[in-house]
């Protein structure tokens, strides 16, 4: 069993992966304020989860490496640059060698998109996508789900804005999946040239996104506002935003802009931030930013998604 994109999973499956992740979460709260250790379970015991990252990562990888470890399963880091994947082996082949080591799950990232979907089926392993090229992020999607199910208490009916650059970003699709198959509706605001043809067409049905120009009007009304960072790394040409300076002035949610929002909408970022660019330093910090709680249940699903790859092929 693999999870390759919110494409393939039903609404039944992210409720399931949503509430044994808030199980986990929770257990993960009460531990941390009784000071108490994180229980660790047997459920991945004597399992191994390689992590294969072909681009940087923080929170995802070491959120894997948590999660894995949580479930009592062995984990391998391997960063591309230092394998062989320098000396030109492929990636297939690169992928053959660590399951003829007897490993079990390969969580992988690469700039590729499609990357996962190609390796998947072409070993015996069980393959996470953890990120590929402007394509798919699905945890990152499904630990954005949690949060806002957290705070709103159901996903059905929230109004979210996704803002930035929609058009490199996996997150952003990944997301504009997910809430539309669960009865959400999406707001996408960026540049022009940061905006995908056929933006309004990323949803799960017809009608789930609504495309603006307008970062005040794109926020009106919404539950969450959710910030993306520009993906410098997949940006075709730097005259695809014209200043950082006004880049912020326009798309980016200043003080100001934070200020002016009612109460109980929440600020969201999937990490890194590029502060003063599309969030201001302050916001993040602030008393709205959900930003770190989104990383709290970037463990919480990861444990999830690990686990349940065994449980569907059983
Ligand atoms: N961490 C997220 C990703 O890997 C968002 C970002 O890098 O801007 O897609």
């Amino acid at each position: 069993m693999h999870l390759l994109g919110i494409d393939a999973l039903s609404r039944e499956a992210i409720v399931r992966l949503l509430d044994r992740a808030d199980t986990y979460f929770n257990a993960a709260r009460e531990a941390k304020a009784s000071s108490a250790p994180i229980a660790t379970s047997r459920a991945l015991a004597g399992r191994s989860v390689v992590n294969l990252f072909f681009e940087a990562s923080t929170r995802t990888r070491v959120s894997f490496e948590v999660a894995a470890k949580r479930l009592g399963a062995d984990v391998v880091n391997v960063a591309a640059q230092a394998s062989s994947v320098s000396k030109g082996e492929t990636l297939l082949d690169t992928v053959k060698n660590l399951a003829a080591m007897g490993t079990d799950v390969l969580v992988m990232r690469h700039p590729a998109s499609g990357a996962p979907h190609f390796v998947a089926g072409r070993t015996p392993l069980h393959v996470v996508n953890a990120g590929d090229g402007a394509h798919e992020h699905p945890t990152q999607a499904l630990l954005d789900a949690l949060t806002l199910r957290r705070h709103k208490g159901r996903i059905e009916g929230l109004r979210v804005a996704i803002c930035g650059d929609i058009l490199h970003s996996r997150v952003a699709r990944s997301n504009a999946l997910l809430l539309g198959k669960m009865g959400a509706k999406v707001h996408f605001v960026a540049p022009r040239t940061l905006l995908p043809a056929a933006a309004d067409e990323l949803g799960a049905h017809p009608g789930d996104i609504e495309v603006f120009d307008d970062f005040d009007m794109a926020i009106r009304g919404v539950d969450a506002v959710m910030l993306l960072r520009i993906q410098n790394e997949r940006l075709a040409s730097l005259s695809m935003v014209p200043s950082t300076a006004e880049y912020a002035r326009t798309f980016g949610l200043t003080a100001a802009r934070a200020a002016a929002l009612p109460d109980g909408v929440l600020v969201m970022h999937p990490g890194p931030i590029n502060r003063g660019v599309e969030l201001a330093g302050g916001v993040a910090d602030g008393a709205r930013s959900v930003v770190l709680e989104q990383v709290e249940a970037g463990v919480a699903v990861r444990m999830a998604v690990l686990e349940s790859l065994f449980e569907a092929a059983a």
